[in-house]
């Protein structure tokens, strides 16, 4: 089948639908509140499934040729002793999202997206075929559709890159918080760190500050140190986590959730946006192979929201128990044992 999108957001939901659809010959217009794609932003975990999504849309040597690989992770205590190895035999790649979102837009006919756009009602957006809400963890759509707000984790994450290349991907769990050391490119390193809100709010007045992440992580095995010697005026990146409760349906009518919209989740698995790349093929998959649109929304339906649940569930407990404040020896011997059987 063939027909008119109308995608909300330009982000990697939203463009790799636009692409995926103009590839099959469908017209679409993608709506992006932004000026245009950012040019800064950190490394984003790639998981073959993700790989496999790029690959259909034609952009997997690309990405890969912009990307790192990443083979397994190792979980450490603060003194740098190791927990766990995690996945040693399952490779990925780490790619800089503003690289991967270049990737998406790259050849799009110019003016497929229309920047400086925020859609301020999608009902308005009706002449399309398919509405696609594509528009974040935030996603107006969705709370017009179903009034479903995203709820807090508890956790704040702290995010940037420093100079100089990293060896390895490691996370480090200590209570209340982990910091995580993963390459961002040949040359950068990216960090991330995640701490109990009321731990980082007790631990400095500026919470994002070079000096707060000091305090908080200063003592921590040498790694951690390096980074946080080389923080310098990069900028730090400061979310508070949410997740997305669970759904009724992705779909209302014509319009359809993908991404963060659907199933915005905790980072601590690194796969919304993975899921966000097999969300838009599933998608384009259902659309182009069927006969009429209810028809393929509903089998979008059907692949896309219970697994994406169920991972929403996985990174929510992933987020608290890397982040436990408590029985952390206990914590730990569980995280060792998960880790040989895996
Ligand atoms: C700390 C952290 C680390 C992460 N690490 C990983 C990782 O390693 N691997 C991984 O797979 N995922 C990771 N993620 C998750 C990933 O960032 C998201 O899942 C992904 O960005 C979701 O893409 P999206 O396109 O659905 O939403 P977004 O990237 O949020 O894009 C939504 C777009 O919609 C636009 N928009 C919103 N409202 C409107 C409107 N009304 N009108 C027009 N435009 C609008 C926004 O401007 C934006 O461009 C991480 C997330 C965080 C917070």
């Amino acid at each position: 089948m063939r027909g008119s999108a109308v995608v909300v957001g330009a982000g990697i939901a939203g463009l790799a639908t636009a692409r995926g659809l103009l590839k099959a010959g469908w017209s679409v217009q993608v709506l992006e509140r932004s000026p245009g794609l950012p040019g800064t932003g950190t490394a984003l975990g790639m998981w073959p499934e993700a790989m496999r999504a790029l690959d259909q849309l034609g952009m997997g040597e690309r990405v890969r040729a912009a990307s790192v690989e990443q083979r397994g992770a190792r979980l450490l205590r603060p003194d740098g002793t190791e927990i766990a190895r995690v996945g040693p035999g399952r490779s990925g790649r780490l790619v800089p999202r503003p690289a991967l979102l270049a990737a998406l837009a790259e050849g799009l006919p110019p003016d497929v997206v229309a920047w400086n756009a925020p859609v301020t009602d999608h009902g308005a957006l009706a002449a399309a075929d398919v509405v696609v809400a594509a528009d974040g963890v935030h996603s107006p759509v969705r709370a017009a559709l179903f009034g479903v707000a995203p709820r807090p984790l508890g956790t704040v994450a702290l995010r940037g890159t420093v100079p100089g290349p990293a060896d390895g991907v490691t996370e480090t769990w200590g209570p209340a918080r982990l910091f995580g050391i993963t390459p961002h490119d040949a040359e950068r390193t990216n960090w991330f760190a995640s701490v109990r809100a009321d731990v980082l709010d007790s631990a400095g007045a500026g919470c994002d500050d070079p000096e707060t992440l000091r305090r908080l992580y200063g003592d921590w095995h040498p790694d951690v140190r390096r980074v946080l010697d080389a923080l310098g005026d990069n900028p730090i990146d400061r979310r508070t986590l949410i997740d997305v409760p669970p759904l009724p349906s992705y779909v209302q009518g014509r319009t359809v959730l993908l991404g963060d919209a659907a199933h915005g989740m905790a980072p601590n698995l690194g796969r919304g946006a993975c899921e966000a790349l097999i969300d838009a093929t599933a998608l384009v998959d259902a659309l182009t192979g069927g006969s009429d649109v209810p028809g393929a929304l509903r089998r979008y339906d059907v692949a896309r929201r219970r697994p994406t649940t169920r991972t929403v569930r996985l990174a929510r407990l992933a987020n608290s128990v890397s982040t436990a404040r408590h029985w952390l020896p206990v914590r730990n011997a569980v995280v060792a044992a998960a880790g040989r059987l895996s």
